[in-house]
Parts: structure tokens; sequence; C-alpha cells
């Protein structure tokens, strides 16, 4: 249970009539550590920690680093802002290894491999183990795979699957650099500016990765356009990073400058979508992935809405202060438009694996 100031005073005053300062000041040392572990209103919190004032309650404020991460474990105003990024971060985490997994099975173009070059395996029989060999080759095969690769039954080469990657690795990227921001965060001055700004860092990253599998996919046949907008987009994302490196627009006072910045990165993509619906409009599929890709729009752009009017804590502060306040619903729509972009993506894929640049689209 906390302890209030009121009791430290009766300590403070305790002390002075016994001799025994030694056993006195660890006791006090202890309890010091205890309170500074217990969760505070936002009335007293240091400055640089007042972010919002319709959040009353269950405040960390400085706290020691083991505290602050064992707190993944308790119940705080930040809680479920921590476990809903790291949950989101497990899922695409699961959702690469699945991905990855796929790779050996395209890896069994091996066995059709060896059954056309039988001399090549019988030559290095003798000297290595076959099933050395076949692991070993197996590997250089995933290896050739991420690259690229022939589709069974198509001569044309199957897409590239690094930009596939890059959209997977930026947002678990964008997602643990958040929840250990919401984590860690609390721990002192310093480090809490620094981890927001790897958070901020952690969004462009998302949204410039978002970019990279539809913009490569669509545009392979025209790889003027591939480069030219991969190269735009990207400068944004580094411009977006150094303009968030300043301190003071880490602060509550940006928190609608910072939400412009990242709607300007996301609304970009208008024009490669425009043009890339004017190019593949006869297409079945572009209908499908618009839908995924609107769902995506809509979701980022409701979570932001969210963040910036900070309903509903606004309505009825202290009685979120838990859970269902708006950095929460946030994070929700953040990893919904994560998902659906996931989906268009999958989509994307496929659909360049089968009709290669040489085929009429
Ligand atoms: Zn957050």
């Amino acid at each position: 249970m906390c302890t209030s100031k009121a009791t430290s005073v009766s300590n403070r005053k305790g002390r002075k009539m016994t001799t025994d300062f030694h056993t006195k000041d660890s006791k006090e040392t202890e309890k010091k550590k205890k309170m500074k572990c217990c969760l505070i209103s936002y009335m007293d919190l240091p400055e640089y920690m007042k972010d919002n004032e319709y959040i009353l309650q269950y405040y960390r404020a400085e706290w020691p680093l083991k505290e602050a991460f064992l707190s993944l474990f308790r119940w705080h105003n930040e809680t479920l802002n921590i476990w809903t990024h790291l949950i989101g971060f497990l899922l695409f985490l699961a959702l690469t290894i699945v991905n990855l997994d796929g790779v050996p099975r395209l890896g069994d173009l091996f066995s059709k491999f060896t059954r056309s070059f039988p001399l090549t395996l019988d030559a290095n029989a003798s000297h290595i183990s076959s099933n050395f060999l076949s692991r070993t080759l197996q590997e250089s095969v995933k290896v050739i795979d991420l690259e690229t690769t022939i589709s069974p039954g198509n001569t044309s080469p199957m897409a590239a699957r690094w930009p596939f990657f890059v959209f997977l690795g930026g947002s678990m990227f964008c997602l643990l650099s958040s929840s250990i921001c919401h984590l860690l965060g609390c721990h002192s001055h310093r480090l809490s500016l620094f981890l927001l700004r790897v958070d901020y860092a952690g969004i462009a990253v998302m949204i410039v990765a978002s970019f990279f599998p539809p913009i490569y996919y669509i545009f392979q046949c025209e790889p003027h356009w591939q480069f030219i907008y991969l190269a735009l987009i990207t400068a944004m994302g580094v411009f977006t990073v150094f303009t968030l490196l300043s301190p003071p627009l880490s602060s509550g006072a940006f928190r609608a400058f910072r939400a412009m910045l990242f709607s300007a990165m996301g609304f970009s993509g208008i024009v490669p979508a425009i043009h890339a619906l004017v190019l593949n409009w006869s297409n079945p599929q572009c209908t499908i992935t618009l839908t995924y890709e609107l769902l995506m729009a809509l979701s980022y752009v409701t979570g932001t809405l969210f963040y910036v009017s900070r309903i509903p804590e606004k309505w009825k502060p202290g009685l979120f202060d838990l859970a269902g306040h708006s950095h929460q619903i946030f994070h929700l729509f953040v990893i919904g438009g994560a998902l659906a972009h996931y989906a268009a993506t999958l989509i994307f894929l496929e659909w360049r694996d089968r009709v290669g640049c040489n085929t009429v689209i």
C-alpha cells in the first residue's frame, strides 16, 4: 500500500528522537524506495510527465528500471498501452515466422533441382554426408528464394520477398519500440525523451515500410515509378524522424503537429494509389486490395482522431484511467490498420507471383 507525504514527515520527526541513526536511515531509504514505486496522481507528477490531464490516477514516476520493467505485470494507467502493442508485436513476429516457414516449402524446389542435376549430387556424395549436403543446399535455396525464384509451372520469376519482409520488420520495430517506451518511460526524464523519439521514429519507419510492398509489386514493370515513389516516401520518413529528434517536439504541446506529420506521410500514398488504380483498373483484384487499403486508412485516421482528441477520458476525467482511454484505442486501431495492410500485401504478392512483367496485366 502507498504511504502519504504526512507519514514521511512523521517518520522524520521520529528519527530525531532516536540514537540509532543508521538503522533509521536504512529504514527511511527502504520506505523511500517503496514510496518511489507507488502509483501517484496526475497532480504529483513531475512536470515533464504531465501529458494527459484527463487521466487522473495510477501513474508511475521516476521508478528504478527494474521496477519499471516488472510493472509489465502490474496494473497502472500504461498497462494496456504496453500490452496492446506488445501483443501486436508478437502477432507480427508470428506472421514473419509463418511466412519464413513458407520458404522451406519453396525449398522443395530443391528436390526438382537435384533431379535435374543428379551428377552434381553424386559427385559430392563421396566426400560429404548426403544429409549434410542436402541441408546445406536447402539453406542456399532458402536464400535464393528470398531474392527471386521460379514459380512451379510458371516460367516468369516469382516476385522478390524482401519488400514484404521490410513491411513486417517495420511494423515489428514500431510496435516493440512503442511498447518499450510505455513500459520504461517512467524511469527518468532523459530516458523518457530518448524512448519517445525512438517511438516516433518507429511510427515513421512503419509508415515508410508499409509503402514498400504495394509500390514495389504494383510498379514492378515500371521501375522508374517504383524508384521515384519509394525514394520520395523514404525521404519524407527521414525528414520526419529528423524533425522529431528535436526534444521540444516530443512534448504534449506538439501532439497535433506530430499527428499532422504522420498523417501527411500516410496521405502522400494517395498519389501512387491513384496512379496504380489507373494502371490496373480492369484487374479484379484491384477492388479487393483497394478495400483492404481503405480499411487501413480508415483505421489509422480513426486512431489518430482518438489520439488527438483524447476522447473518451476528456468527457469523464478519471473514469478511463486504467482501461478505455484514447491512447489504448489508438493502439488498437494501429494494429487493425497494420493487419488490413498485411492482408492487402499478401494479395499484391500473390498477384505479382502469378503475373510477371512479361505477361499482359
Ligand atoms: Zn503509444
